[in-house]
């Protein structure tokens, strides 16, 4: 069994057939998914789609790119953040790709860190382009946060053993089957210290690079980091699942 530990499926390109897409994952392997929310209404809607579906738990966030389209409501989102389902608070952290306003994306993470320490719920991490400026902040805050995972890695190991130092676990998803560097720090990243995801509807795994990504697919990445740590499929997919059942507190 995989857990895909990131996906959108509230996202609209799933709109005209997320009950097959999820459908398909539970009948192949898929054993839990973690679904992110990354606004508001985002991530209203990731927690009814946990409500409906066992297997499906909820991330909430206003996610860095999207800082500037809403006002930060704190007690809606504390709200959301005890909820049951709700097993993560993010995707939070920095994103210096996109051109969005530094400062507000900032204090934006710090509003949602609080929380995560409010409701006792680990974070997960978006740091693009941004690692030191994510670590100062992981690494200064008030009460240092160290429960939680770096998602979507794709550096190198200096730089996965900053955030493993902190105390973060580190995920991986379909980039690192479209070349080496994506993938580099998978030799040396313990077993025990990753998480695998799909982060779909984006960053589809080869062979399906350039689709529409979805849960199913987390195999593939599974299967990436077996080969690249010559063990077997099963040892991944074993030691990822129960990384993940701790971090989130999954039965
Ligand atoms: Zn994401």
């Amino acid at each position: 069994m995989l857990i895909d530990t990131h996906s959108h499926l509230n996202f609209k390109e799933f709109d005209k057939d997320r009950d097959e897409v999820i459908k398909r994952a539970f009948e192949n392997g898929v054993g839990k998914i973690i679904n992110v929310g990354t606004n508001l209404r985002g991530s209203q809607d990731s927690i009814v789609l946990a409500e409906k579906h066992e297997n499906i738990y909820a991330a909430i966030s206003l996610h860095p790119i999207n800082i500037e389209k809403e006002k930060f409501d704190e007690k809606a989102w504390l709200e959301l953040a005890g909820h049951q389902k709700v097993v993560a608070i993010g995707e939070t952290g920095f994103d210096f790709y996109h051109s969005s306003d530094r400062e507000k994306q900032k204090e934006i993470f710090k509003e949602l860190i609080k929380i995560a320490c409010q409701v006792k719920k680990p974070l997960i991490i978006h740091s693009r382009e941004a690692d030191q400026k994510t670590l100062d902040i992981l690494n200064h805050s008030e009460s240092p946060f160290s429960r939680g995972v770096i998602h979507c890695f794709d550096r190198d190991y200096t730089v996965a053993k900053k955030f493993l130092d902190l105390g973060f676990l580190i995920s991986y998803t379909g980039n690192i089957t479209y070349n080496k560097e994506n993938a580099s720090s998978i030799s040396k990243v313990p077993l025990d210290k990753m998480m695998v995801e799909t982060d779909c509807p984006f960053l589809a795994p080869v062979p399906f690079r350039g689709k529409r990504n979805e849960p199913l697919y987390v195999k593939y990445v599974a299967q990436k980091i077996a080969e690249i740590k010559n063990i077997s499929f099963e040892e991944v997919a074993e030691k990822t699942t129960q990384n993940a059942k701790k971090l989130f507190g999954l039965k």
